[in-house]
């Protein structure tokens, strides 16, 4: 039995987890420090721009990619092992576009897309009124519509996952903050990790950091520690009395950077923020910077002008510093400790991508398949 403990418990850790519990080999310990999904997931919107973001090859469009095609097993495996329903929103992305010069570029990535399977529409200004009476006449001039990218309910998911894993055999602890990585070497070789907790100590073979924010220090001891720092996303939840435009056709609504997303009964998300900190390090939310959220999609969709406001929130993105997200690699010092964290604003997405690429790293190393 090969003992492995993933350390974090957000989307990143809990969607590991359930893909490594099909492993009868493995044993496998989650540790976080507080209930699952409280951190960045508990804050995201859970928007998957796969087929609709601009990457078109190498691994950033590769894990999109992988993303999509698993979430659309995934979900209806989750439901049936946690017996209930994960919002899921198959209605697709609607991204406005608002300049002209911006449509060649459009219809390249379109073209591109169908040579790799996939879909996008463009859609002309007429398109755009008749399928989505809701948007400002004056403010779309086109859109791209893609109608295979999705949106999940990041919490509703992280809980089902842990639901599922568990059933798998999975142990998981919340009140367990990890304090360091000891290393056991036997003839000069790390042969297992000694985890301090506040819950006590773990034993493991192999650890996986999947601890967002909290990486930085949990990487501290090692040869080149992650610097990963937060990005404040604000956002908002408003109630209108009906739901916007035709109540049959809800995909996520996008333009410049502001995401509308349908919940049920006339619910809808609005956000996010995107707020770096100072040369301290220390971000706090500007209500400012929400409130022009809020009013960009009041201009996109004028209805929303009537909505009530439910509550507003924020969360911190891990956005790892001077290098690309995400990191997903041996930590360096270490034979026995891998990162999968810095998922800056596409954790959600590249979740299910992500706990692949670790079984691939583990299964490669402890010759699982
Ligand atoms: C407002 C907002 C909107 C967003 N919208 C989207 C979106 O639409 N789509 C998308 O894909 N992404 C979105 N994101 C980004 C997404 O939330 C993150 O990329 C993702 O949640 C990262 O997941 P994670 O599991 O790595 O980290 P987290 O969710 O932060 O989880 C890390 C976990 O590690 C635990 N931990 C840390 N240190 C320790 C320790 N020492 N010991 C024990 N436990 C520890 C924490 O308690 C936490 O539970 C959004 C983020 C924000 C803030």
């Amino acid at each position: 039995m090969t003992h492995v403990v993933v350390v974090g418990c957000g989307v990143v850790g809990a969607a590991i987890a359930y893909e490594l519990s099909q492993f009868p080999d493995l044993s496998i310990t989650v540790l976080d420090r507080q209930p699952p999904a409280q951190a960045a997931t508990g804050a995201a919107l859970g928007v998957l721009m796969g087929v609709i973001s601009q990457k078109v090859k190498g691994n950033a469009w590769r894990m999109r990619q992988a993303s999509l095609q698993r979430y659309e097993t995934l979900i209806p495996e989750l439901e049936a092992i946690a017996q209930h329903p994960i919002p899921y929103n198959r209605q697709g992305i609607l991204m406005l576009c608002f300049d002209a010069e911006a449509l060649p570029r459009w219809q390249q990535l379109a073209e591109t897309r169908q040579t790799q399977g996939w879909q996008l529409e463009i859609w002309n200004q007429e398109k755009l009124h008749f399928r989505c009476p809701q948007i400002n006449p004056e403010k779309g001039l086109a859109a791209i519509y893609s109608p295979q990218d999705r949106q999940v309910d990041p919490t509703a998911l992280t809980l089902a996952l842990v639901k599922a894993a568990r059933a798998k055999g999975v142990t998981f602890h919340f009140e367990a903050q990890v304090l360091a990585l000891e290393s056991e070497s036997a003839d000069g070789l790390q042969t297992s990790q000694q985890i301090q907790t506040t819950a006590g100590k773990f034993s493991a073979d192999w650890v996986l950091i999947a601890a967002g924010l909290g990486s930085t220090l949990l990487t501290q001891a090692g040869i080149q520690p992650v610097d990963i720092r937060p990005v404040l996303g604000q956002a908002l939840q408003l109630q209108l009395e009906h739901p916007l435009g035709d109540r049959h056709f809800q995909p996520v609504i996008t333009g410049d950077d502001i995401h509308i997303v349908p919940l049920s009964n006339g619910q809808y998300w609005i956000g996010a923020t995107v707020e770096f900190p100072n040369d301290a390090g220390e971000v706090s939310a500007d209500s400012a910077q929400l409130e022009g959220v809020l009013e960009g999609a009041i201009a996109f969709c004028p209805a929303l002008a009537q909505a009530k406001i439910l509550k507003t929130w924020s969360g911190l993105r891990p956005r790892p510093y001077g290098r690309p997200a995400p990191i997903i690699e041996p930590l360096s010092g270490y034979t026995n400790v891998t990162l999968a964290t810095g998922h800056y604003r596409n954790g959600v997405l590249l979740a299910p991508a992500t706990a692949q690429a670790v079984c691939k790293l583990l299964a490669k190393r402890e010759h699982l398949y």
